[in-house]
């Protein structure tokens, strides 16, 4: 499937002869081959032999289904699904469920790897799993999307559940996705099982603070690097792409805590303000149109140029690979923090990194969605439910201690904060498996 609309550059990354099995093809292209080079990096700073390096290429189980749709109109449509879980020896598979037009099975891959980091490096008792469905959920009815979802969901049954495998809105999902994916897992069941997703609405067993969570972290873990600087976000211009679930929360929260929002962008193209954005009045806008095109608070913006404004922050929140080769060395933001998963290619990383510019890495800065999924699941076994206050101090708890452990690894080992937090995520990752042994 053409996958250029989220890789522009599809630059072949060659993987090692060792890491070659029936589940991870020898030459990729696309984020694959950007988490495979980074797991690549990570093995051979550690010092792991081939078979551990393989084993933590490979994904530990996937599956890949056909889900028919009956449309509205009464025809008939065949949409392709996956859910991978990358790993499981830290505990149950964790993470999202994306609808959108790219995902294929590779994609898919790579996102539950990242998931497996992200959960190791912010310490939750979780695994790392993905799933999607290549649909525009744009171009579909809500229940055209709830039976797409219900199949999905009747397919992978074996696969889920809240101690294997529990699954969360990514792009194109949302809470109300969860409720039917539990739901269906519930009824067939014969009882309700509120922890076999996580960002669920209220009313069935979500939690206070899980739909800002993401954003949250992404704000807490930029003020964490600035204040390396010693500034404040009262400080910096802030450009964020991606007015989404991600996005669309943290820009408001950028400019409550002071920061001028200069720019902000969706898939329709984007508005600038020298000076910050009037962020409630573009809300409003958003609210009335559904895009932040066309807001007369500010000057029109492509989504390219947005990247390279000369701003101090910039937060690409939507999809992978949009900082590549050919504009990383045209970015004048001073730190990128990566609200969304895989936005910046190796290349690109490496070019920012060379130009002394902080890339605060993915699987740090939105790490506070999986961090309040985990509180939700928690909370749902329990069946007790938490304040929003105890939620929010203990995401800024983990946040910061996350932060302060790769801000000191990476120091030690001189190395990026994506190398550094790719270090202790993988070695944690390692040593489940070493403590725990080969069976049989
Ligand atoms: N989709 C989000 C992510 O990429 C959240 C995953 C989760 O909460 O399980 O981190």
């Amino acid at each position: 499937s053409d996958t250029s609309a989220t890789d522009p550059t599809h630059e072949p990354v060659a993987v090692r002869e060792s890491t070659v099995s029936p589940l991870v093809p020898d030459r990729v292209t696309g984020p694959l081959a950007t988490a495979l080079s980074q797991l690549e990096g990570a093995i051979q700073r550690l010092g792991y032999d081939p078979g551990m390096h393989m084993m933590l290429a490979s994904p530990r189980r996937e599956i890949h289904v056909a889900i028919p749709l009956r449309r509205d109109d009464g025809t008939t449509e065949l949409f392709h699904g996956y859910r991978v879980q990358h790993n499981i020896s830290r505990g149950p598979g964790k993470g999202g469920l994306r609808y959108h037009p790219a995902v294929d099975i590779d994609e898919v891959r790579a996102l539950a790897m990242w998931m497996t980091w992200k959960c190791a490096l912010v310490e939750l008792p979780y695994g790392g799993a993905k799933g999607g469905v290549s649909i525009d959920p744009r171009h579909y009815s809500a229940s055209e999307l709830e039976r797409v979802t219900r199949r999905y969901t009747s397919e992978i049954m074996p696969m889920i559940g809240p101690e294997h495998d529990i699954m969360a809105p990514d792009i194109g999902t949302d809470e109300q996705t969860m409720a039917w994916v539990m739901d269906t897992f519930s009824v067939n069941r014969g009882h309700t099982i509120p922890a076999v997703v996580t960002g669920k609405p209220l009313q069935v067993g979500g939690s206070l603070g899980r739909a800002t969570a993401t954003s949250r972290g992404v704000v807490h873990s930029t003020r964490a690097a600035l204040r390396e600087a010693g500034l404040d976000l009262a400080d910096v211009r802030v450009a964020v792409q991606g007015f989404g679930k991600v996005g669309g929360p943290a820009a408001s929260m950028y400019a409550e805590a002071g920061a001028r929002v200069e720019a902000v962008s969706d898939e329709n193209g984007g508005v600038h303000r020298e000076g910050g954005l009037d962020l409630p009045r573009l809300r409003e806008h958003v609210a009335a149109t559904g895009t932040v095109v066309g807001f007369d608070g500010g000057d029109p913006i492509g989504n390219d140029d947005l990247l390279t404004l000369d701003v101090d922050v910039l937060v690409p929140a939507a999809v992978e690979h949009v900082l590549h080769a050919q504009n990383a060395g045209d970015v004048k933001a001073r730190w990128v923090v990566e609200g969304a998963n895989g936005p910046t290619t190796g290349e690109a990383d490496a070019m920012l990194t060379e130009r002394g510019v902080t890339v605060v890495p993915d699987i740090l800065a939105n790490a506070g969605g999986v961090v309040v999924s985990y509180f939700e699941w928690v909370q749902a076994q329990q069946a007790y439910w938490w304040t929003e206050a105890e939620i929010e101090q203990r995401l800024a708890d983990r946040m910061a201690q996350a932060y302060a452990q790769v801000a000191e690894t990476s120091r030690r080992e001189n190395l990026s904060l994506r190398d550094g937090a790719l270090l202790l995520s993988v070695r944690r990752v390692a040593e489940a498996h070493q403590i725990r042994g080969l069976y049989p």
